[in-house]
């Protein structure tokens, strides 16, 4: 039977290129999670995905009750789950002062990684549920996060220290917005939502893997310079950053192929391994990737997944 996944965040980017390689697969009925439907509508449209293949479901992470919205929504549907994609991200380079979810958290934790913990962690029942053959969940990483790369290396580095302002509420009032407690910073934010996308993906992994067979992965796609991530990036940025990656540090890829490397995390019959995190090379074949110490630290895993819970009122 045609397979159906969510993808989060598909009205443009990685998550858009990835709807329309899977729904042209003929073998992916493709259920794009966006907060802006009217956005999305026009997304699929203009990227001619055919309208038999997807369906805009509404889905703002940065809202706890938007996400048990969505999962219930997604219920009535009546649709099989057999894989999920948490792709959507915000990324805030130059935000000086933070702004905060629905739920009062600092937005780029509060919506690239506690959005999508509350939202897999719900869907997860789905996914057992699924007779399909491979059942997959999988968590967009970013070589930003990881500290033991050149491109992890740029200040501000991600850090989650002793996870103090995460624990406290990661609210600016009676705890810090920065998950390690320290001073805002944007960009080090949005480095760090994505080493906990990384922590999740392999604590699922630890926690559910072998008694569901569902595959967790995570994966960095390469840098894909013109989506947009980087509209709240100062111009001159956005200028030169795609040609910086195109000719400097030949990390560039196009918006189709890191939609078609996401697709193969999603359907290829040889990405199965769970617990990986997926990197293509230059000749763009996968291969799994190391994480950072930080990004595989199973401790630290164990103790924001904890948090993590308590946050979004699992615990
Ligand atoms: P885009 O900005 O193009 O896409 C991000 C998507 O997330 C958009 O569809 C956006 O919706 C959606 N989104 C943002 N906030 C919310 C929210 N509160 N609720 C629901 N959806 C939301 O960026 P990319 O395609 O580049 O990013 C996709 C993923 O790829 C991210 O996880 C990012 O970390 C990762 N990545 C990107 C790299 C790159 O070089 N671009 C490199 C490595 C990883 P809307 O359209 O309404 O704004």
């Amino acid at each position: 039977r045609t397979g159906s996944v969510i993808i989060t965040g598909a009205s443009s980017g990685l998550g858009l290129a990835s709807a329309k390689a899977l729904a042209e697969t003929g073998k992916w009925h493709v259920i794009m999670a966006c907060r802006d439907f009217l956005k999305a509508e026009r997304a699929a449209k203009s990227a001619g995905i055919a309208k038999e293949n997807y369906t805009i479901m509404h889905l703002d992470l940065s809202s706890l009750d938007s996400v048990k919205q969505f999962v219930d929504n997604f219920r009535r549907l009546g649709r099989p789950l057999d894989a999920l994609v948490c792709n959507a991200a915000v990324y805030q380079p130059t935000a000086t002062e933070p702004t905060f979810t629905a739920d009062g958290f600092e937005l780029s934790v509060g919506t690239n990684h506690l959005g999508h913990f509350l939202l897999s962690r719900l869907l997860l029942d789905d996914l057992k549920q699924s007779d399909y053959p491979s059942k997959r969940l999988i968590i967009v990483g970013s070589i930003t996060g990881n500290t033991n790369t050149l491109a992890g290396n740029v200040p501000p580095k991600a850090s989650l220290g002793d996870l103090r302002g995460f624990s406290g509420g990661l609210n600016g009032l009676n705890s810090s917005a920065m998950i390690d407690g320290g001073k805002f910073d944007g960009a080090k934010a949005y480095k760090d939502s994505k080493v906990c996308n990384m922590l999740t993906m392999q604590e699922f992994h630890r926690r559910f893997h072998e008694d569901t067979g569902i595959t967790f992965a995570s994966l960095y796609p390469g840098c894909i310079a013109t989506t947009g991530l980087f509209r709240e990036h100062i111009p001159l940025f956005r200028l030169l950053f795609p040609p910086f990656q195109k000719y400097v540090t030949k990390g560039f890829v196009s918006e189709e192929e890191s939609g078609k490397r996401l697709a193969q995390v999603v359907s290829d019959p040889s990405l199965t391994k769970s617990g990986v995190y997926w990197s293509w090379n230059k000749d763009s074949a996968s291969f799994e990737n190391q994480l950072s110490q930080e990004a595989s630290d199973v401790e630290k895993a164990r103790k924001m997944w904890e948090i993590s819970e308590k946050l979004v009122g699992l615990a």
